[in-house]
């Protein structure tokens, strides 16, 4: 890979992740209410879920782009973690955090849509 392309990706990465650390933290919208309003309440209920979602979605993104970053301290930054071949320069372009090639990715993602449990995700974690 190109310096000047492993710099590229490295800036996407380290500001991509600031930007999420730097995020303000409303979780307001995750704290149960109560209203006397049947229909709110559903609504509420509603923007919980998608709150709750987005977090996860979030929380997700910053574990893949520590993993690139130390992809890039090990010198693996670019390859797939699955099969090795080298990944896409347009993919990279694209998600620069992505561990996988398309097609390990096509096939991990079939294996994800058989295996999902559905629920909630783990806030804990
Ligand atoms: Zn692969």
């Amino acid at each position: 890979m190109e310096t000047t392309d492993f710099i590229r990706y490295r800036t996407m990465l380290e500001e991509t992740r600031d930007a999420l650390l730097n995020m303000p933290q409303d979780r307001t919208a995750i704290r149960v209410e109560r209203t006397a309003d049947a229909t709110e309440e559903v609504q509420m209920a509603e923007d919980r879920e998608f709150a709750i979602r987005v977090l996860g979605a979030e929380a997700d993104l910053l574990r893949d782009i520590r993993a690139a970053i130390e992809r890039m301290r090990e010198g693996t930054f670019g390859r797939c973690s699955e099969c090795g071949e080298m990944i896409a320069p347009r993919r990279l372009a694209a998600l620069p955090w992505a561990s996988y090639c398309i097609r390990c990715q096509q096939r991990q993602d079939a294996v994800d849509r058989r295996t999902r449990r559905g629920g909630e995700p783990d806030l804990a974690a």
